[in-house]
This record gives C-alpha cells, sequence and structure tokens, in this order.
C-alpha cells in the first residue's frame, strides 16, 4: 500500500500536546473528504464546501477528539472513561475506548437517544446509564463521577478533545490551499466551534494561511441559549445531537464568535429538516438533523441578503444519517412507493419509463 491515512495524530502530530511516549489509540479517523457544493454555490454565488464528518470511523466528528482524549486517558493509566451524550460521543468513545482495553461508562438522557447511535455504545461495550434529565445533568454527574472515583472525563470539558477536533479546520486549510472566509457548523456544547477556532488561529499564526475565517454557527431556536444569553432549562429540538441548554464552551464559542467577526443565530426544526432533505436529495450527503443546521442557518442567511458574492464558504456537516433512521423516515408518508406482480412492464410504467 503506498499511503494509508494514519488517523489525526499521527497526521498533525507536531500540532497536537502529545509526545513519542503517548500511546496511539487510533481508528483512522479524520482525512474526512471536502465536498464540493454545486446547489450552495450557485445559492450564494460563491464556492461552498462542505466538511464531510459523517465519514468519520463512528460517523461523527466526535472521533477526532476521542483519538486524542483516550490515548492521553491511556498513557495515564486510567482504567475506565465515562462522559455524558446525546449519542455520537459515547459512540465514539466506546469505540476508542474499547480498543485501548479501558472500561466505557456512558450517561445519556432517558429514552431519547437515537437508535443507530444507542446500538454502537452497546455493540462497543458500555455500562449505559440512563438518566431521568437531559444532557446537561447527565453532564453535571459525569463531571462529580470523575472528580470522586478514579474515572476520566472525556466530555469536550476535556482539553484533548478540542485539541483533536481542531484538525478539522487544519484539514480545511490543506484542501484548499487557504482558509475559508466563513466557515459554517452546528453549536450544542459549543466545542466543536471552539475547536475549529483554535485550529484555524494556530494555521494563520504558523504561516499556513493568510487569514481566519469568519465562524458562523448555528443553533435550534428550542435550544439556543448562545443566542438568548441565557441558559434553558428545557431545550428541545428534533436534533438531538445539539440538544443542550447550557453549553460546556459557552465562553470559547463566545470568543470564537467575537474574535472572528462571526455570528450564532438560531434556526427552526423545519428548517433543519428541510436543509437535511436537500442536502441528501440534491448533493447526495445523508447527515442526522443537528449536522443540518449549518446549512439550515447558510440558506437562511442567504435569505435575509447576509452573505456577499463570491465568497469561499466550508460548512462542517458533523455526522451521518444512518445514526437516526427514525427521525428521517417521520417526514416521509410511505417508504415503498409501489408494489406490484413480477412483471417489468408494469414496473416501467411507474418508473415513467413508459
Ligand atoms: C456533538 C455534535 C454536535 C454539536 O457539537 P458541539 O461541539 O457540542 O457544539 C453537532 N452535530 C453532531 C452530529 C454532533 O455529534
Amino acid at each position: 500500500m503506498a499511503h494509508q491515512w494514519q488517523g489525526v495524530i499521527e497526521e498533525y502530530r507536531e500540532w497536537l500536546p502529545v509526545d513519542e511516549h503517548t500511546p496511539v489509540i487510533t481508528l483512522g479517523e479524520g482525512g474526512t473528504p471536502l465536498v464540493h457544493s454545486a446547489w450552495l454555490s450557485g445559492l450564494v454565488s460563491g464556492d461552498v464546501w462542505l466538511k464531510v464528518e459523517g465519514d468519520n470511523p463512528t460517523g461523527s466528528f466526535k472521533d477526532r477528539g476521542m483519538t486524542l482524549a483516550i490515548s492521553a486517558a491511556a498513557g495515564e493509566g486510567a482504567k475506565a472513561v465515562v462522559c455524558a451524550s446525546t449519542g455520537n460521543t459515547s459512540a465514539s468513545m466506546t469505540a476508542y475506548a474499547a480498543r485501548a482495553g479501558l472500561t466505557p461508562i456512558v450517561l445519556v438522557p432517558h429514552g431519547r437517544i437515537a437508535a443507530g447511535k444507542m446500538a454502537q455504545t452497546v455493540m462497543h461495550g458500555a455500562q449505559v446509564i440512563q438518566v431521568r434529565g437531559g444532557f446537561d445533568e447527565c453532564l453535571q454527574i459525569s463531571r462529580e463521577l470523575a472528580e470522586q472515583y478514579p474515572v476520566e472525563l472525556v466530555n469536550s470539558v476535556n482539553p484533548m478533545r478540542l485539541q483533536g477536533q481542531k484538525t478539522a479546520a487544519f484539514e480545511i486549510i490543506d484542501a484548499l490551499g487557504r482558509a475559508p472566509d466563513v466557515h459554517v457548523l452546528p453549536v450544542g456544547n459549543a466545542g466543536n466551534i471552539s475547536a475549529y477556532w483554535i485550529g484555524f488561529k494556530q494555521y494563520e499564526k504558523g504561516g499556513l494561511a493568510e487569514r481566519t475565517p469568519q465562524m458562523w454557527g448555528f443553533q435550534a431556536a428550542g435550544a439556543a441559549p448562545l443566542v438568548l444569553g441565557k441558559p434553558i432549562a428545557d431545550p428541545e429540538t428534533i436534533a438531538s445531537a445539539i440538544r443542550i441548554g447550557n453549553p460546556a464552551s459557552w465562553l470559547l464559542a463566545e470568543t470564537a464568535r467575537d474574535d472572528s467577526g462571526g455570528r450564532i443565530a438560531a434556526v427552526s426544526d423545519e428548517q433543519i429538516l428541510a436543509a437535511q432533505r436537500e442536502l441528501s436529495s440534491r448533493e447526495g450527503v445523508f447527515v442526522e438533523p443537528a449536522s443540518a443546521t449549518g446549512v439550515a442557518g447558510l440558506l437562511a442567511a442567504v435569505e435575509s441578503g447576509d452573505v456577499e458574492p463570491g465568497l469561499t464558504i466550508t460548512v462542517t456537516v458533523t455526522g451521518h444519517g444512518l445514526k437516526d433512521i427514525d427521525t428521517a423516515l417521520s417526514g416521509i408518508d410511505s417508504i415503498v412507493d409501489s408494489v406490484i406482480d413480477v412483471d417489468v412492464r408494469e414496473a416501467a410504467a411507474i418508473a415513467g419509463l413508459a
């Protein structure tokens, strides 16, 4: 084999807080495609690229941070790791913990995890604890467990997570040969927007880019504490991965927004689901609802005349559509359009070929 992508630790080692003693726990994460969108480029009269993070090993960008967090935990001799999750963090943590031989403990909101994510978590061998509460309460318990018991917390409050996740910004600049003018992404617990900002700034400081992009973050309207400027007790949105009322990286996200001259705004669940469908049917990119939030936000910005022409815009679509097929299919009346006998002419007639 001429070359195989080595995962983000080996590919970006000099930019990361690792040394030669750090065990590298990897599934080959990162190196995800930057896919040009003719549809969105036309709408903004510029160039729009999708950073397709559903192509990571467990189907979301969480793997970039988890390879760092689990490698560091293993290097420090941890025996167990814990996280609160709306589903993707647990899917990722348990996969990497399995490789490292660490015991994974997962706290999730009771009954509110998409089936695909729960299947991943269970298959990787986690002890799953369902909490009668939301993500924010799960994170509170996880923090207390890590303070009081011999278990390492790997939510994005663990600085290793953001260090790993910043590599997506490096990849975007490496692929484009420049920084984008605007980078767009969904915001939930706000770790990822903070991580991208770290990455974009480091490449600029290191002379690998001449500028940093404006950071445009989008939250779901029912879970938009950063837009409202205060925590929300009962966040509600169909986009479960960003159903978070009190983001852990609140201040870092505000810094990313303000220092970059960007914005954090809200979009409705209807806008999110519409963007999800358009991405699937126009671009062949099937993402979970939360992952379409950035595209929904960009579409709203175009509509309100907030996007000047000629820009290069990158949009992170954060996780794979197969993780939450119930939500995807719930918007469709009938899965099987037509049932016929074994008859080619009938098939042709229904398909509009004859
Ligand atoms: C975690 C996650 C988000 C939100 O990222 P934050 O860092 O919490 O802001 C968005 N989409 C998907 C698919 C996720 O898994």
